[in-house]
């Protein structure tokens, strides 16, 4: 078996477009892809549990005052929004995807540095590598 050329330390200092190994991007891939399944397995779980409940809502309501059916109509809107707010993520991670297929995902906005695997697997929407998004917070 052939050595591999010794890339790492050649360019570890990154000049103005750093290029990605193909390993890396399918690294990227796979970690976007996992948390997409997370992420939909999470939201079909929320969907059958606002579907359950509110099956109880309705089966439990008679008798219900104003307040009560008030109480539950907050109860579901909640539920709703946090369903809603699932699904934001799958998208935000499904747009990571084709900006990946695209070549323009996984790079810091601001220094053009990409950012690190293990970080993009943690936040699928991270546009700035850690460093940068720190200074930032900070001003
Ligand atoms: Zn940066």
């Amino acid at each position: 078996m052939a050595k591999p050329a010794d890339t790492r330390t050649a360019g570890r200092k990154a000049v103005a477009k750093a290029t990605r190994s193909t390993a890396e991007t399918e690294k990227i891939r796979a970690a976007l892809a996992a948390r997409r399944d997370e992420l939909r397995a999470e939201y079909d779980q929320t969907l059958s549990e606002i579907t359950e409940l509110q099956r109880e809502r309705l089966t439990d309501s008679a008798g219900d005052d104003q307040a009560d059916t008030g109480t539950k109509t907050l109860e579901r809107e909640q539920e709703i929004s946090l369903a809603n707010s699932i699904l934001e993520r799958i998208t935000q991670v499904e747009r990571a995807l084709e900006r990946l297929d695209e070549g323009g995902y996984g790079w810091c906005e601001r220094c053009g540095n990409p950012i690190p695997v293990e970080r993009l697997a943690a936040f699928p929407s991270a546009t700035q590598c850690v460093t940068c998004k720190q200074l930032e917070e900070r001003r």
